[in-house]
This record gives structure tokens, C-alpha cells and sequence, in this order.
């Protein structure tokens, strides 16, 4: 079956590097981080207003951009992008599903739509991924490895006036994704009460360059207090639990799984979305609600609060082990994984590597 040629309902042009000239994909059991090996090729798209808009996305060698130093997208940071991931199904390494790909490309149509952008047709996303993976399909590692996929947009004009750009180019590139933090004793995060990630009427919603830059001091500073990543809270206050780095946050309560509501300054996570799905179909409790660390702290200590675990699509499901904050660690349930974290967890890996049912229609053959 040549998958190559299987064609996409939208007409995308490729300009393949022949055979010989490809890339040898890494091997499972090599050290692999995380975006560090490019694919032998990438998708471009882009937008020109006065050529009627979106142009036919090609697929051509991955290869640097030219761009001049005057470019808008040097200096007022009208950069967004996204990630999902492409996985091998778990019995059939001949399978590859994406997960809810319309829900990136709708996620990518708000963070264009706040940063001023125009925003990229959904189902073209969605479909420009299809034909890249069906191209890079001897990329994707085995299950439950994968390969990771970044849709970005940037500004294509010239010229240091401050405005909004009027041409654009959407790309995808891929890079072969080990399972992160696979080390099943969890991560502990640094409680940060002064810099926060994002306000509410700023730009937390989208998923813009600018949010992770500033979030980079507290990741630093979150290392040098020995924890693993920063438990964000909210701007105005410093009162309520936010994120947990580039991932949402959820709290194990008895049977209750609580997770902060999405406030306007909070990511509106792909995994988060599904967790919450899957945890009232397994028979848990769901709220999602305003969450005082202060409250999450004196619950932790009285043995009231017995998870924590942080969710995104790089690492799945991460066990929280510990709240960190001038040097003190507080502990959750003894440093122990909590079972209800790995059910939730083993469920939706399940999902989206074919082992398990998938009643919601969330995985994507390609
Ligand atoms: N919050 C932030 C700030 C993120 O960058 C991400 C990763 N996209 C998430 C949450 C989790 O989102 P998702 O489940 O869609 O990967």
C-alpha cells in the first residue's frame, strides 16, 4: 500500500526529497530529547491578501526560512502555535491515529483571533497535518512513543511600524517524541506567588510565544528550589492554583477529581478537556472550580487531598509528588503515586494508542 499517495478531499502540493536523500529515523532505545531531530519534511502555508488569502499548503524538505530582520516577527510577537502528537497503535505498528486534531485547530483559530492574526481554515489544519503524517509516517516512534507535531504561525511582514501583519505563514514541522517523564514517582512543582503566566484580558487563552517567555524566570527559579516545574496562580490575587508549567493541573479528593475552571487566563488543554470526559464515564466526580493553594496546602497536610497530578499532551498524565516554597516540601500522600492518577492515566493512553475502546471518536486513523 503506497500511503503516500493517498489523497486529501483538499488539494496540497508536495515536493518530496527522493528516497535516497531521506533521513534514517532515530531507533526507539536512542536517546532521544524532546524537539531536538527534525523530519525530513514540513508543511507551509501562507496567506497573501492580495493573491486570495491561503495558498495551496505545500510539503517540501525541511529546510531554514529567510527572513529580514525587520520582519514583524522579530519584534512584536505575533507568534501562536500548537502541539498534538501522532501515535502507533499499540497492537498494529501499521496504525496511526491522531487525537482530536479539530480541537488544536480550534484552539489555534482563538490564539490567532487575540493576537490579531488571520486565523487558519480548521478543517485545512487538520487535513495538512493528515498528508504530512502520511508522508512522515516512518517517523512516529512505537507506541507509547510517538511523534510530535507543531503547527506555528508567524507574521510574514516587513518593516519595524508597529501593526498587525498582513501576510502570514502557517507551518507544521514534527519531531519523534519519547513518552515525557516517564519516571512514575512524579514531579514536584514550585509554588510561585509573585510572576504570574498570564491575566485575565491578557493572553493566557492563546497559546502565543510571549506567554512561555515570560514563564522562563519561574522556571528557573523553580530549579534552583529543586522542583521540576511552577505551579502558577493567578494574577490578581496570587490566591487560586492556575497551571502547572505548560501543563493543567487536577486534584484527587476521595473520589472527586477537581480541576481549577478555566478563567479566562488558563490554557484550555486538549488533555484537560478529555480527563474530565473520561473521569465521569469511569465514575468519578468532576468539578471544576475556583482552587485556593492555601486550601490545596492545609488539604494536603490533613491527608484530605490524596492526588495531584498535572495533564498536557507532552506528558500525558505527571504525578505530582510535592508543593515546594521556601524550602519547605510538603508531600502528597507520602511521596506514594496515587491509583486513581495511573487509572486515569493507563485510560487515556489507552484511547489514543488504539489498546482501548474509543466511544467518543477522538482518535483519527491516518
Ligand atoms: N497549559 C499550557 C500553558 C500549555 O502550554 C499546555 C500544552 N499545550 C497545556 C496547558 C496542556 O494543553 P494540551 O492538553 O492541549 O496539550
Amino acid at each position: 500500500r503506497n500511503i503516500e499517495n493517498k489523497k486529501s478531499e483538499f488539494k496540497i502540493n508536495k515536493l518530496l526529497l527522493p528516497k535516497h536523500m531521506r533521513k534514517t529515523p532515530p531507533m526507539p532505545s536512542d536517546p532521544i530529547p524532546f524537539g531536538a531531530i527534525d523530519t525530513d519534511h514540513m508543511l507551509i502555508c501562507d496567506y497573501i491578501p492580495h493573491k486570495n488569502g491561503w495558498q495551496t499548503p505545500e510539503i517540501v524538505p525541511y529546510k531554514p526560512f529567510s527572513l529580514n530582520p525587520s520582519a514583524v516577527v522579530f519584534h512584536y510577537g505575533q507568534t501562536i502555535f500548537e502541539g498534538l502528537k501522532a501515535y502507533r497503535s499499540k497492537d498494529n505498528d501499521d496504525e496511526v491515529f491522531l487525537f482530536r486534531p479539530e480541537k488544536n485547530a480550534q484552539r489555534m483559530r482563538l490564539s490567532a483571533l487575540r493576537l490579531g492574526m488571520e486565523p487558519f481554515p480548521e478543517d485545512l489544519f487538520v487535513a495538512c497535518i493528515e498528508e504530512l503524517i502520511r508522508i512522515e509516517r516512518r517517523w512516529i516512534l512505537p507506541s507509547p512513543d510517538s511523534l510530535y507535531i507543531r503547527p506555528t504561525m508567524i507574521p510574514l511582514d516587513e518593516g519595524v511600524s508597529y501593526r498587525a501583519s498582513k501576510a502570514y505563514r502557517f507551518y507544521i514541522i514534527l519531531s519523534p517524541a519519547k513518552c515525557y517523564f516517564t519516571n512514575d514517582t512524579g514531579i514536584s512543582v514550585y509554588i510561585e506567588r509573585n510572576l504570574s503566566r498570564a491575566a485575565v484580558g491578557g493572553s493566557g487563552e492563546a497559546k502565543c510565544g510571549g506567554n512561555y517567555a515570560a514563564a522562563l524566570p519561574p522556571m528557573l527559579k523553580a530549579k534552583e528550589n529543586g522542583a521540576e516545574q511552577v505551579l502558577w496562580l493567578d494574577s490578581s490575587e496570587h490566591k487560586y492554583v492556575e497551571e502547572a508549567g505548560a501543563m493543567n493541573v487536577m486534584f484527587v479528593y476521595g473520589n472527586k477529581i477537581v480541576t481549577p475552571a478555566l478563567s479566562g487566563s488558563i490554557l484550555q488543554g486538549v488533555t484537560r478537556a478529555s480527563i474530565l470526559e473520561l473521569a465521569k464515564d469511569l465514575g468519578y466526580e468532576v468539578e471544576e472550580r475556583k482552587v485556593e493553594i492555601a486550601e490545596v496546602i492545609k488539604d494536603i497536610k490533613s491527608n484530605k487531598l490524596t492526588e495531584m497530578f498535572a495533564c498536557g499532551t507532552a506528558a500525558v498524565i505527571s504525578p505530582i509528588n510535592a508543593l515546594i516554597e521556601d524550602g519547605e516540601r510538603i508531600t502528597i500522600n507520602n511521596g506514594k503515586i496515587g491509583e486513581i492518577t495511573l487509572k486515569l492515566k493507563e485510560s487515556l493512553i489507552g484511547i489514543q494508542t488504539g489498546s482501548l475502546q474509543d466511544p467518543y471518536g477522538w482518535r483519527l486513523p491516518v
